[in-house]
C-alpha cells in the first residue's frame, strides 16, 4: 500500500528527515582527506603537462634555439606573439630573433605556439605565480622569456616530453628539422665569400 504524498511529507517533517540526510553527507566528509590547499603556505603538485608561463629555451651550449621563423606567431589564435628576426651575419643561412614578445594577458595557454615551433625553442613551464598590479609587466620580452626558460629548464623539458614534442636527445635530433649548418672555415669567414674574394 502506497503512502499518500501529504502523509509522507508530514512524516518527513516530524522526523527531520531532510536535515538528517544533509547531516549524513556532512558526517561522511568529516572522515575524508581535505581537498583544499592553504595557498600560498601549501602548494599543489603540478603535473608536467601543465600549461603555465611560456619560456624560450637554449641548447646545452647556450646558443638560442629560436631561429625567428615566425611560425609560433602565425599559429597563435590570440595574436599575442610578435617576433622580429634578422639574418645571423656570423652564420650564413641562419636567422635569429632580435625581438620576441608575448603578451601573456592575451594568452589562452592553448600550446599551439609550442607545437608549431620546428626547433622546440618554446615550451610551457609549471610557473603560474606572476600576477601583478601592473599589467604592463605582463608583456614578456625576449630577455624575460629566456630567463623563464633558464629558471624552469627542467619543467620546460618535461613539458615537451609530456606533450610528445621531444622524446630524448637522440630521437629529437632525428625527428626535428634543423636549419643547415653554416659553411664556416676556421677563420670564421663563409666559404662562398672567401672563394669570391680570392678570385
Ligand atoms: S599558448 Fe596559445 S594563446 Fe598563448 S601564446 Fe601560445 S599560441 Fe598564443
Ligand atoms: S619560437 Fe620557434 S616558431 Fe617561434 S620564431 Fe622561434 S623558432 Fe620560430
Amino acid at each position: 500500500m502506497s503512502v499518500p504524498g501529504h502523509t509522507k511529507k508530514l512524516c518527513d517533517s516530524v522526523l527531520f528527515r531532510e536535515i538528517w540526510n544533509a547531516m549524513k553527507v556532512t558526517f561522511k566528509h568529516m572522515f575524508h582527506r581535505p581537498m583544499t590547499f592553504e595557498y600560498p603556505r601549501e602548494k599543489r603538485t603540478i603535473p608536467h603537462a601543465h600549461r603555465g608561463a611560456l619560456g624560450l629555451l637554449r641548447y646545452d651550449d647556450g646558443q638560442e634555439r629560436c631561429v625567428g621563423c615566425d611560425l609560433c606567431e602565425v599559429a597563435c589564435p590570440s595574436r599575442c606573439i610578435k617576433v622580429v628576426s634578422e639574418q645571423d651575419r656570423t652564420k650564413p643561412l641562419q636567422r635569429y630573433a632580435t625581438e620576441f614578445y608575448i603578451d601573456i594577458t592575451k594568452c589562452v595557454f592553448c600550446g599551439y605556439c609550442v607545437e608549431a615551433c620546428p626547433v622546440n625553442a618554446l615550451a610551457m613551464t609549471r610557473m603560474y605565480e606572476y600576477s601583478t598590479p601592473d599589467k604592463r609587466t605582463l608583456l614578456f620580452d625576449k630577455k624575460r622569456l629566456y630567463d623563464i626558460g633558464e629558471q624552469h629548464a627542467e619543467d620546460a623539458k618535461q613539458y615537451l616530453y609530456a606533450h610528445n614534442q621531444e622524446k630524448n636527445d637522440e630521437e629529437s635530433r632525428a625527428y626535428h628539422y634543423h636549419f643547415p649548418q653554416p659553411l664556416v672555415k676556421a677563420r670564421g669567414r663563409p666559404v662562398g665569400k672567401e672563394a669570391s674574394s680570392d678570385s
